[in-house]
């Protein structure tokens, strides 16, 4: 026999959806075709430091230096979630699956664009870092998600979890 009260429990937490805060995607970019490849450009002209875009992520399982062929590959156009941990280190850092159009701009050492992401909500920022003019084709570099030496980890260990570690600066 199923015990009543923890069937009675179980359809009173389907009957009440617990609604919170989320977040409305924006996004300020478009798609065209270019030489046959679909590519990310502005819907509109942009000024410095403006939200470009903004959505979700889903991190996956598989790590940027997986002995498998398959995540490198992934890497190539996936962006990764910025942690400094010791698995981060050796392993690399996680992949992210982001939703949104910026999944199609190409990836740049000269991009006008900057991601950012915020673990604590599952979203991530992109901002403009150059002047951007409506029709513009929108680039970003992910390099600057893995941490390079000693003191871009320690950095950005600070920046994500505070000096201590539990978030405070
Ligand atoms: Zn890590």
């Amino acid at each position: 026999m199923a015990d009543d009260s923890v069937q009675a429990t179980l359809e009173r937490e389907e009957d009440v959806p617990v609604i919170e805060a989320g977040f409305t995607p924006i996004s300020n970019i478009t798609v065209v075709k270019k030489n046959g490849r679909y590519v990310g450009v502005a819907t509109r002209r942009i000024k410095v430091g403006e939200l470009v875009e903004k959505g979700g992520f889903v991190a996956l399982p598989y790590r940027s230096n997986e002995p498998d062929q398959r995540a490198k590959m992934l890497a190539n156009f996936l962006p990764v979630v910025p942690c400094s941990c010791e698995t981060c280190k050796i392993m690399g850092p996680n992949l992210a699956v982001p939703t949104g159009n910026m999944i199609y701009c190409q990836f740049s050492q000269n991009a006008n664009l900057d991601i950012s992401f915020d673990n604590s909500t599952a979203t991530f920022e992109i901002r403009s870092i150059a002047p951007i003019d409506k029709g513009d084709e929108l680039f970003i570099d992910f390099a600057k998600l893995y941490p390079k030496n000693e003191i871009d980890q320690e950095q950005m260990f600070m920046q994500q979890f505070g000096a201590d570690g539990m978030g405070n600066s």
